[in-house]
């Protein structure tokens, strides 16, 4: 009785794993107990096999999870939720930081935490994100080394927070107060307005990757940062989800004003724009948006925007609204629109271009086929087309200068001299791993980035495991591991990948998303990790993804890949007298119409960042965060046991586990060894009256374990498998 016991009740349901129980009753082989979620169950002897012994390191939880002699999901699961219970939102497992998602402030970031944790060593502290930063720091001073932080987990695991909270702890032990600490910590709220969104899974979800690259000089004082972005998700501007929002600046700016300047620009509120008002939610619980509109100009003039950029800013957001209320019938527009379309022009074009030329433009499409040029009309749904893609690239290309004018002012390129003494920390705040009901083009490039991340994972934990046995002089020959290599070569590297065939199908002018299919099929047909539909009627293909299958819908890969404007519309900014409006179009307008078709598509552009992301990262040493959403609703001390399994598995952390497995997975120094099992030996002393502990260690072991069997001692520990440490618990309990 009062015995802690692994409970499976084989449901079979794939993210069920056991659960921890103890024993409340004993009765004539029938055994009472009560599991981690406080449900009784009977167990008869006929199904004695449902529990197991739980190792003594479970049942009260541990800081760093590899200490724990039942290393597998069901052992990590209970850790996290015994620990979360008691407000421990933080544990290691091994060189990764498992951090859940409190959803409440925790009193554990005050500066009186910062300075606790500044210059420890990890584990001489309880497992906290300060901790993580703090070793960033010093290894990068002691080592001389770039170091990374690639902090991941799905839409509301708290990513965005941890990065926020490493940034803060790092500007308070580089400790200067300057203005360009200043500087990095106001980039964020910029990014959030115009890159954040309430959706139904987090309140405030990053729709774009980012990498913070913060420069410290010699001194180790923060002295610049560079900002990366990756693939916005543009779409957002024009269309949004039941219950979710657009981008929080729109409702910013509309609620921030004065009178006067939403006068000027048009404006009324929220529920006027079809952009804004589709989600039917135009307000967010616990977000004050005229406030954060204060926040985000006063972030601005922080980072330099000037008053008339500003401005110039406002009025692309306004036309942005203004063009999500046209409304076109029969291919003309109703005279009511004339209203919407000159505000936008006027806004857009500096009223130089004839509302008229806007419209045909927005509901014709000009060819020029042998010189002559012939204009056909849209239909409606083409014609919305036409006006989406047009807001599409002016919101994303504004994203793109807002960065780099963040940059401008943060990033200070390096002198030559100075080259060799700066250092950096790179934060990386990157989309998790995706698999929707219905996945798109997009998913495909935030999962391809995310096998990237998960090979770099698995070689950098399989070197550290190799060096730990090479420091312990352990034979390690024959450790094998699961790596992702495979997948990542059918997607993005071996010839005729997935990618490269998307994308010249995507240059292809006949190229349509069925022929972009055929060629998938007939390539990867045989590969193990490709699954192509099942009949030929079937428009999705599948990828056996490390964290699972992922099947994507082929429909309009193709154009989200092209990522093109009509000439029409770039001609209509060219002609335009907003300069504005023109330097953030300037990559296109400069380029020719030519030119412009061979402009390079989405996935090339995304995969040559990646890469370069890849290049930095292996620069670096890295640390690993893993964020962890408790439940899907936003609560606090609210644990979903079948969501975190999910989560773990999906997070590549279990191949931390795996390689543990395929090693020695079970370690313990020398004196822990001795002191834990010599009475399995009869007359052998503590540790602490030992004169040669290893020769002891190795006593034991050969005793209990026999001589032959896979163990191994090294130089201060004895490595052993799972099952070495089965039985000698069990010898332990009949002792
Ligand atoms: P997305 O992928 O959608 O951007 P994310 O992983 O970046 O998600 P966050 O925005 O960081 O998620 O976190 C979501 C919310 O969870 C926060 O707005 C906050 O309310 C809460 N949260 C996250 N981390 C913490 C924390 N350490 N303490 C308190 N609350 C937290
Ligand atoms: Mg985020």
């Amino acid at each position: 009785m009062g015995d802690y016991v692994w409970m499976d009740l084989k449901t079979g349901r794939e993210f069920d794993v056991p659960i921890g129980a103890v024993v409340k009753l004993c009765d004539s082989g029938q055994i009472q107990v009560v599991d981690d979620e406080g449900n009784e169950h009977w167990i008869f002897p006929h199904n004695a096999s449902h529990i197991k012994p739980m190792h003594p390191t479970s049942i009260h939880g541990v800081e760093d999870m590899i200490r724990l002699g039942d290393l597998n999901e069901a052992g990590i699961l209970r850790n996290l939720l015994i620990r979360y219970r008691e407000h421990l939102i933080y544990t290691y497992t091994g060189s990764i930081l498992v951090a859940v998602n409190p959803y409440q402030l925790l009193p554990i970031y005050s500066p009186e935490q910062i300075r606790l944790y500044t210059n420890k060593k990890i584990g001489e502290m309880p497992p906290h994100i300060f901790a993580i930063a703090d070793n960033c720091y010093y290894n990068m001073q002691r080592n001389n080394r770039d170091q990374c932080c690639i902090i991941s987990g799905e839409s509301g695991a708290g990513k965005t927070e941890s990065t926020k909270l490493i940034l803060q702890f790092l500007a308070a032990i580089s400790g200067q107060h300057s203005w360009i600490e200043q500087q990095v910590l106001e980039a964020n709220p910029i990014l959030e307005a115009f890159g954040n969104a309430k959706t139904i899974r987090n309140d405030n979800s990053s729709r774009f990757g980012k990498y913070i690259d913060i420069h410290f000089n010699k001194r180790g004082a923060i002295e610049g940062a560079k900002i990366e972005q990756y693939l916005l998700e543009k779409s957002r501007v024009c269309r949004q989800a039941q219950d979710e929002r657009n981008y929080h600046v729109f409702y910013c700016m509309l609620k921030g004003m004065t009178p006067e300047q939403k006068k000027k620009l048009g404006l009324g509120k929220a529920t006027d724009y079809n952009y804004l008002a589709m989600g039917n939610c135009t307000t967010c619980d616990g977000r004050d948006d005229s406030k954060e509109y204060a926040n985000i100009r006063s972030a601005m003039k922080v980072l330099m925007f000037t008053d008339t950029e500003n401005w110039e800013i406002s009025k692309l957001l306004a036309a942005i609204l203004h063009m999500g209320n046209l409304r076109y019938e029969d291919h003309v527009f109703p005279n009511s629109c004339l209203c919407s379309v000159s505000i936008s022009c006027m806004l857009l074009f500096h009223a130089q271009v004839d509302p008229q030329d806007v419209m045909n433009c927005l509901t014709s499409r000009t060819i020029i086929t042998r010189g002559e040029t012939v204009s056909t009309p849209l239909s409606m749904e083409q014609a919305l087309d036409v006006r989406d893609a047009f807001v599409k690239g002016i919101y994303g290309r504004l994203f793109v200068w807002i960065v780099e004018k963040i940059n401008a002012a943060i990033y200070r390129p390096p002198s030559h001299e100075l080259q060799s003494v700066r250092r950096s920390i790179g934060l990386l705040d990157i989309f998790g791993f995706e698999n929707f009901t219905v996945n798109s083009f997009e998913q495909l490039c935030i999962n391809f980035a995310n096998e990237n991340l998960q090979q770099f994972f698995v070689r950098h934990v399989f070197k550290l495991e190799q060096e730990e046995y090479n420091l312990e002089n352990i034979n390690w020959q024959h450790i094998e591991f699961t790596d992702n290599q495979d997948a990542l070569d059918m997607i993005a590297i071996k010839p005729m990948n997935i990618i490269s065939l998307i994308d010249e199908e995507s240059k292809f002018p006949k190229g349509t998303d069925t022929t972009m299919l055929h060629k998938l099929n007939s390539q990867h047909k045989l590969n193990t990790n490709y699954i192509p539909p099942k009949n030929n009627h079937e428009t999705q293909f599948g990828i056996n993804h490390f964290a699972g299958v992922v099947y994507y819908e082929t429909k309009g890969f193709l154009e989200k890949n092209r990522d093109t404007l009509h000439g029409d519309i770039i001609q209509l900014v060219h002609s335009s007298k907003n300069k504005f409006i023109k330097q953030i179009f300037q990559a296109d307008v400069a380029m020719g119409a030519e030119t412009r078709k061979r402009s390079p598509t989405l996935s090339s552009q995304f995969k040559r960042s990646l890469e370069l992301l890849m290049r930095t990262l292996s620069g670096c040493q890295p640390f690993f965060v893993r964020c962890i959403k408790p439940n899907e609703y936003k609560k606090p001390m609210l644990f979903d046991r079948e969501l975190c399994v999910r989560q773990l598995r999906y997070s590549g952390m279990m191949e931390t586990i795996r390689i543990r497995r395929a090693g020695y997975p079970i370690r313990y120094s020398f004196v822990e060894f001795v002191d834990r099992y010599r009475v399995l030996m009869p007359g052998v002393k503590p540790a602490y009256k030992q004169g040669d502990l290893r020769g002891t260690c190795q006593r034991i072991a050969e005793v209990v374990l026999g001589k032959d069997d896979d163990w191994q001692i090294g130089k201060t520990k004895i490595f052993l498998k799972d099952h070495h440490d089965m039985l000698l618990e069990i010898e332990r309990d009949k002792a």
